[in-house]
């Protein structure tokens, strides 16, 4: 029996990077994945590679800071797939400016993306999981936890993220339902390409790591995957670095 049989999940952001692998891993502990995504073609690209694995996963074209489709979308996948049992918060997004040329469009497109829209679907997963328990995994950052330079708005999301997993923990631990929260380091994926192909750089980022190495998305959906899971069953309200050491 795999550790997440027939559970229903959710996670945000699963087109490619940290996300899909995170939809890959808790499909493969059995779970009925739904794979959000802002990008309806590459969700449904995503998804359908899942499926020739054999596993159990369906594509949703959402664009989670906007309330109203987040809504509706929890509407259609418990009536498609069942009540939600798991939801990850994972879709994010990232622009990059120095404090002083940081316009507010950067700053409220980040902020509407990797807060707002955790909050709207936190509330559609509270509704959804207050009659059975269950289980939210937001995505935060190493930048929320030490900041970042030129990330005034990503690392201020990602503060608020750890902010809101430990308020959700608290009040929905009543219901059953728990909230942690991992911040990954360095990982490669797209998001980090354009740093991670430069050799240079590289080297300089790898060299502040003391595990030496950036980390792989499956290096975070093993953990997602426990902390989903009943194994965890006592955990609630945590902040989960997986840096390789970078932040001790
Ligand atoms: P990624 O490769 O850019 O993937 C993010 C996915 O989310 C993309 O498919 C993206 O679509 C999608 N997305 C963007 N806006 C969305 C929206 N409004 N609604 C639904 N989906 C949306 O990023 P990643 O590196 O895998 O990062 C995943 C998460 O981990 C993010 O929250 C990020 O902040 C966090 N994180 C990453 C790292 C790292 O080193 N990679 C480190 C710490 C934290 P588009 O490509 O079309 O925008």
């Amino acid at each position: 029996m795999s550790k997440l049989n027939n559970k229903v999940a959710i996670v945000t952001g699963a087109a490619q990077g940290i996300g899909r692998g995170i939809a890959l891993e808790l499909a493969r502990q059995g779970a009925k994945v739904a794979l959000w995504d802002i990008n309806a073609d590459a969700v449904a690209a995503a998804a359908a590679a899942l499926r020739e694995e054999k596993l159990n996963a369906t594509g949703y074209a959402v664009d989670v800071g906007q309330s109203a489709a987040v809504d509706e979308a929890f509407a259609r996948i418990e009536q498609e797939l069942g009540p939600v049992d798991v939801l990850v918060n994972n879709a994010g997004i990232s622009r990059a400016a120095m404090i002083p040329k940081m316009t507010d469009e950067q700053w409220d497109d980040v902020i509407q993306i990797n807060l707002t829209g955790f909050f709207y679907t936190t509330r559609a997963a509270s509704r959804s999981m207050k009659e059975r328990g269950g289980a939210m995994v937001n995505i935060s950052s190493l930048a929320g936890q030490r900041g970042s330079i030129g990330q005034i708005n990503y690392a201020a999301a990602k503060a608020g993220v750890i902010g809101l997993t430990k308020a959700a923990a608290k009040e929905l631990a009543r219901y059953k339902i728990r909230a942690n929260c991992i911040c990954p380091g360095l990982i490669e994926t797209d998001m980090t390409g354009k740093v991670l192909s430069d050799e240079k750089l590289r080297a300089q980022y790898v060299g502040e790591i003391p595990l030496a190495r950036v980390g792989l998305p499956l290096d975070i959906a093993q953990t997602v995957s426990f902390l989903a899971s009943d194994e965890s069953s006592f955990i609630t309200g945590q902040v989960m670095g997986i840096n390789g050491g970078a932040y001790i």
